[in-house]
C-alpha cells in the first residue's frame, strides 16, 4: 500500500507593537532582563489586563490580508497550565471564539497550483523565556526573562493541507512574506518572533480520513522545517510500513543530529481547563473599523509579483523571487530601479550577484544587506553595467570590492583601471597576439569549424582581463580572420 503525509502547522507571529498586549510595558528586543515588566505581565495579584487595540488591528490585517471572516465578537480565555515562565499559572489566548475564522492561501510554483486552508487566526499573549546561560550562577540555576512575557502574538492554524516538507517550507515562506508586507511582523525567525510548530501524520494514499498525528516544535528556519518534515513523514512511513502505530506525541527537532526526538507524549500532556477570562469584556469589533482597516491594506505581494512582471516587463520567475524570497527585499529592488532606470538590469544584479553573496555571508534580511551595500551604492554599478561601461566578469569584480566597504563603484573603476575597453588601438595588437599564438584554431575555422571562433573571443578576453568590449572583440577578429584568409 502507498502512504501520503498530511501536515498542518500552527505558526506564532509576534504582532509589531511597542507595547505588550494586556500592558503598557514595552516589547523591545534584546532589552536587559526583566526591564520590562509590569505587576500585570509578572501576573501578580490584583493586577488587571487591558486590551492593546493597535494588536487587535494588526490581527485584523492579518485576517483579512488570509481571506478570513473577522468576527464581530471574539473572546479571550484562559489556558491553564504550569510552566515557570508563565507567571499566572495561565496563558490568555482565544481559544472558541477566535478573531478570524475561514481564510485561505493560494499559490503557483513550477506550474503547480496550491491551496492551503486557513482554519483560525487569534490573539494570545507571549510567556517568558527560561535563560540556561549569561548571567551569574547559570551554572546552578535556571534565569527566566519576563520581558517576552505578554507580548502580542497571532497565532495561525492551517488546514492539514500540505503534502511534503518542500510544500510546508514554501507555505511559511510565504505566510512570513505576507506578514512581512503588512507591517505586522518583522519576519526574523532566529528571534524568535516568527514560530512554526508542524502536525505531521501519514494515512494510505486516496484516503480522506486523518491518521495519528505527531507534533513537531523547534523549526526555526525553512531550511529546518523541511527537513524535519522529511524526516518525520519517513519516520512515520516506516512504522505504518511495518504494520505499526504512530504514537500520539511532542517532538523536538534537534538539528545537530537532524533527527526530531520525543519530546512528550500526547497521553501525559495537560487538560487546559479553558474558560472565558473574567477580566476581559468580549472584543467587539464594529463593521467600519474592519472596512477602513480593509481599506488600508498595502500592496500584498500577488498584486506586487504581478505588477513587477507588468510594469517593469520582468520575467515571472523574476518577479516572484523578487517579491517572495527575502522580505522587503522588492522594495530594495523598487529604490535601486528608480535610481538605475533600468528594472532588467537592476533584477538581475540583484538576483545573480547579490542573492548569492547573501547566501553565502547568511545574510538574512535586507536590512542586513542594506548596512553593507545601501541601494544607491548598487544603483551606481548597474549603470556602470547597463551603460557599457564595464563588462559582467568586471562588475562582479567591483560588486566584490564595494560590498560591505562603503566604497563607490566609479572610484573603484578609475583606481584600478577597470573600465571597459572598447578602442581599436587597445584590442587589435591582442587579437593579432592570440591569432599568431593559436594557429590550429585559426586553421580549423578557416576550415568551417566555427566553434573555433569562440574559443578565440574567449582568449583575446582572457588576456585582456575581460575589460575588452566583447562585441568589438568579435568584430575585430572576425574581420582580421576573413582578411588573412584571402
Ligand atoms: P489539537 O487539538 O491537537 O491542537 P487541532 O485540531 O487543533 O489539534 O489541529 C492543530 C493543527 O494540527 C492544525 O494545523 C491541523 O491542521 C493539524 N492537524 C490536525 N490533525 C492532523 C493530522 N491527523 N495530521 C496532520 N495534521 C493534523
Ligand atoms: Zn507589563
Ligand atoms: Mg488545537
Amino acid at each position: 500500500m502507498s502512504y501520503e503525509a498530511v501536515i498542518g502547522l500552527e505558526i506564532h507571529a509576534q504582532l509589531l507593537t511597542k507595547t505588550k498586549i494586556f500592558c503598557g510595558c514595552r516589547t523591545d528586543f534584546g532589552a536587559p532582563p526583566n526591564s520590562q515588566v509590569c505587576p500585570v505581565c509578572l501576573g501578580l495579584p490584583g493586577a488587571l489586563p487591558v486590551l492593546n487595540h493597535h494588536a487587535v488591528d494588526l490581527a485584523i490585517r492579518i485576517g483579512l490580508a488570509l481571506g478570513c471572516t473577522i468576527q464581530p465578537t471574539s473572546i479571550f480565555a484562559r489556558k491553564n497550565y504550569f510552566y515557570p515562565d508563565l507567571p499566572k499559572g495561565y496563558q490568555i489566548s482565544q481559544y472558541d471564539r477566535p478573531i478570524a475564522l475561514d481564510g485561505s492561501l493560494e499559490w503557483r510554483a513550477e506550474g503547480v497550483a496550491h491551496r492551503v486552508s486557513i482554519t483560525r487566526a487569534h490573539l494570545e499573549e507571549d510567556a517568558g523565556k527560561s535563560r540556561h546561560d549569561g548571567f551569574t550562577e547559570a551554572d546552578t540555576r535556571t534565569g527566566i526573562d519576563f520581558n517576552r512575557s505578554g507580548v502580542p502574538l497571532v497565532e495561525i492554524v492551517t488546514a492539514p493541507d500540505l503534502r511534503s516538507g518542500t510544500e510546508a517550507a514554501a507555505f511559511f515562506s510565504r505566510l512570513r512574506v505576507i506578514l512581512v508586507a503588512l507591517g505586522v511582523n518583522d519576519g526574523n525567525m532566529e528571534e524568535g518572533s516568527l514560530r512554526c510548530d508542524a502536525n505531521v501524520s501519514v494515512r494510505p494514499a486516496g484516503s480522506t480520513a486523518l491518521g495519528t498525528k505527531a507534533e513537531v516544535k523547534n523549526l526555526n528556519s525553512f531550511r529546518f522545517l523541511a527537513r524535519a518534515l522529511d524526516y518525520e513523514i519517513e519516520r512515520q512511513m516506516a512504522i505504518v510500513g511495518r504494520g505499526a502505530r504512530v504514537i500520539q506525541e511532542t517532538r523536538l527537532w534537534d538539528a545537530r543530529t537532524g533527527r526530531t526526538e520525543s519530546m512528550r507524549s500526547k497521553e501525559e500532556a495537560h487538560d487546559y481547563r479553558y474558560f472565558p477570562e473574567p477580566d476581559l469584556p468580549p472584543l467587539v469589533v464594529s463593521h467600519e473599523r474592519i472596512e477602513a482597516l480593509r481599506a488600508s491594506l498595502p500592496e500584498l505581494p500577488d498584486a506586487r509579483r504581478a505588477r513587477f512582471v507588468t510594469d517593469y516587463g520582468l520575467p515571472e520567475a523574476d518577479a516572484t523571487a523578487l517579491v517572495m524570497l527575502v522580505p522587503g527585499f522588492d522594495e530594495y529592488f523598487e529604490t535601486t530601479a528608480r535610481a538605475t532606470g533600468s528594472a532588467r538590469e537592476t533584477a538581475n544584479t540583484l538576483l545573480g550577484l547579490v542573492r548569492s553573496r547573501m547566501n553565502q555571508d547568511s545574510i538574512q534580511s535586507i536590512g542586513d544587506l542594506r548596512t553593507r551595500l545601501p541601494e544607491d551604492r548598487l544603483a551606481e554599478l548597474v549603470v556602470l553595467v547597463e551603460s557599457g561601461k564595464v563588462s559582467r566578469p568586471i562588475a562582479r569584480e567591483i560588486f566584490d570590492e564595494m560590498f560591505g566597504t562603503g566604497k563607490h563603484a566609479g572610484d573603484i573603476v578609475a583606481a584600478k583601471g577597470l573600465g571597459r575597453i572598447d578602442q581599436d588601438e587597445a584590442i587589435a595588437p591582442i587579437v593579432d597576439q592570440v591569432l599568431a599564438a593559436h594557429a590550429d584554431a585559426v586553421a580549423s575555422y578557416r576550415a568551417g569549424r566555427t566553434a573555433s571562433f569562440g574559443f578565440l573571443v574567449g582568449q583575446v578576453m582572457r588576456t585582456m582581463g575581460g575589460k575588452a568590449d566583447p562585441k568589438r572583440v568579435n568584430e575585430l577578429l572576425k574581420k582580421e580572420l576573413e582578411r588573412s584568409g584571402e
